[in-house]
């Protein structure tokens, strides 16, 4: 870094010191955020391909802050698990999902999908915690799902087991997100019967409906009808993926084609109107 000259080093530590005080900000500001109930849950519709019904919901955390303005779950959720912070956002957004998520329950059922952080499963108390927030805002243990990525598999620990068993026993789904991304390995399917459906990640998706993309979908779809799993598509954006996923058997897909991220009012609108694609 020396032959760079004397600048450098001035600006490398302007660049670092800028990072970890934006750092420092939101972990502070996150802090109080979830003290004083100051973030948002978005929700995305999730549809049945065949039927064109909408059949569930994925929280997405959103937070708006004075000081940063949007900052974004990408963004956020890793600092609350670096400062200590994610068992109270997690707890915060599944509270605020499962209230919201059972006044939609008026009709055909909405099932709710909750991202859930690997290190809220390694905590004890997560399921039994999770089974009194359930029983506070009445939605039925059946019409939970927790999304978890494949790291997971990696941490093989008796916490994150225990809370897994509970969830499955409770009847509370787990589904694997992002799937195709990371170590993924068919071996993660036999080692975990728990698990109710796969993600299959946006950028396979985006690869649709080239001959090769198509063949890895229809490989995925025959593997989880094996081990009797559903299989959801995510990051649909256009009329060709859809149909494209469709074609190889994938059975729900989710995406900006059918429906963004909205905010709760926007979801019982589209619940009283029979939520159709
Ligand atoms: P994810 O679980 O894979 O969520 C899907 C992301 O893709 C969301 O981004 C969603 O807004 C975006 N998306 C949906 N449809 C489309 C599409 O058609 N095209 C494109 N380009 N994007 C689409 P978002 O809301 O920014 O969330 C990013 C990630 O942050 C999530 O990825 C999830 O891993 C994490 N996250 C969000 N909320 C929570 C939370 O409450 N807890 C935890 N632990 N993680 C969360
Ligand atoms: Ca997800
Ligand atoms: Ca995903
Ligand atoms: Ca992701």
């Amino acid at each position: 870094a020396k032959k760079e000259g004397p600048g450098s080093y001035e600006l490398y530590d302007k660049v670092q010191g800028g990072e970890a005080l934006r750092r420092l900000t939101i972990a502070s500001e996150l802090r109080s955020a979830i003290e004083n109930d100051d973030l948002d849950v978005a929700y995305q519709p999730v549809f049945d391909v065949r039927s064109g019904r909408m059949t569930g919901v994925e929280a997405l955390a959103r937070w708006t802050t004075s000081s940063l303005g949007v900052v974004g779950p990408d963004e956020f959720v890793p600092a609350a698990e670096r400062a200590g912070l994610i068992g109270p956002l997690g707890s915060w957004v599944l509270r605020r999902a499962c209230t919201e998520a059972a006044r939609w329950q008026t009709g055909d059922p909405v099932e709710l999908r909750v991202n859930v952080s690997p290190l809220q499963l390694r905590q004890r108390t997560f399921a039994s915690s999770l089974a009194d927030t359930l029983e506070r805002t009445g939605l039925a243990p059946d019409l939970l799902g927790i999304e978890i990525t494949e790291t997971l598999w990696l941490e093989d620990t008796s916490a994150v087991k225990n809370n897994l068993d509970e969830l499955h026993r409770m009847g509370i789904k787990i589904l694997l997100d992002d799937f195709g991304v990371g170590h993924s390995s068919l071996d993660y399917l036999t080692r975990f019967p728990i698990l109710d459906a796969i993600k299959i990640d946006r950028s396979f998706v985006a690869d649709l409906p080239t001959e090769q993309s198509e063949a890895v979908i229809r490989a995925v779809v025959s593997v989880a009808d094996a081990f009797g799993l559903d299989v959801v598509g995510e990051g649909v954006e256009t009329t060709a993926q859809l149909d494209s996923l469709v074609r190889c058997g994938c059975g729900y897909a989710q995406g900006y084609l059918m429906a963004r991220p909205l905010p709760p009012g926007d979801v019982t609108a589209l619940v009283a109107s029979g939520g159709r694609m």
